[in-house]
């Protein structure tokens, strides 16, 4: 892999789910080249890997300049992360809180990883911003979610490749209305309507359950966030 331009260029984390979906059209909107990165880590419900090229078609076909900027996929396999850090995402572990407090759901370290191969691939294509969906103020309480998780991160990561990648994080300090709000704002209902069809964010992989606000279990820490979410942006 090698640099093809010094245009404004950023690697967005994309999962398939509503928010990285969003900070995917907010690159768009911003950057002349767009590429963006999944990762394969033995997730149990891997329905969200199988959206992924559909809306990134869907964004490419809503704007002809973000079907210009949109480039290359990258999808990296690390089933190891899944292996070695058990979650209820990743293994058949009851859905009840871990003894530390934190979300059965949490995998340790997943975003820490995630962040560190998607610099080496974002310095290695010579793009300048790392982008990803993490938030820290309607969330489920993942702390490699955080502000400062990513700040220190950032730092680390520069230090350690001799680069000067930015990590942006624009949906840090929005609630889940306002993350509906940008992407209304960034391609009206279109986009909307687009994310709503789509994208998937359930733990539980349902796709079978239509709800206005998309598909999912209805029951799920991230289902009960993007309804909650829903409902007031369209209150
Ligand atoms: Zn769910």
């Amino acid at each position: 892999m090698t640099p093809e331009t010094t245009a404004p260029s950023a690697l967005v984390l994309f999962s398939g789910g509503q928010d990285s979906a969003t900070c995917l059209a907010w690159a768009l909107d911003r950057f002349e080249r767009v590429e963006t990165i999944g990762f394969s880590y033995g997730q149990r419900h891997a329905v969200e890997m199988t959206v992924r090229d559909p809306v990134r078609q869907g964004l490419a076909a809503l704007n002809p300049r973000w079907a210009e900027r949109l480039g290359a996929d990258h999808v990296l396999p690390l089933d190891v992360l899944g292996r070695v850090s058990l979650s209820s995402l990743t293994a058949d572990l009851p859905d009840t809180r871990r003894p530390d407090g934190l979300p059965a759901t949490f995998v340790p370290g997943r975003n820490i990883v995630f962040l560190t191969f998607a610099a080496i691939v974002a310095f290695q294509r010579g793009l300048k911003h790392v982008v990803t969906g993490v938030c820290e103020t309607d969330y489920s309480g993942y702390p490699d979610c955080r502000d400062d998780t990513v700040k220190a991160l950032q730092v680390a990561l520069n230090l350690g490749m001799e680069a000067r990648l930015v990590l942006d994080t624009p949906l840090m300090w929005l609630d889940k209305a306002a993350t509906w709000a940008m992407a209304e704002g960034l391609g009206g209902t279109a986009l909307v309507n687009l994310l709503v069809a789509e994208t998937h964010s359930c733990y539980q992989g349902n796709r079978e359950i239509r709800h206005d606000w998309g598909f999912g279990c209805g029951a799920c820490d991230a289902c009960r966030l993007r309804a909650g979410g829903w409902q007031r942006y369209r209150s």
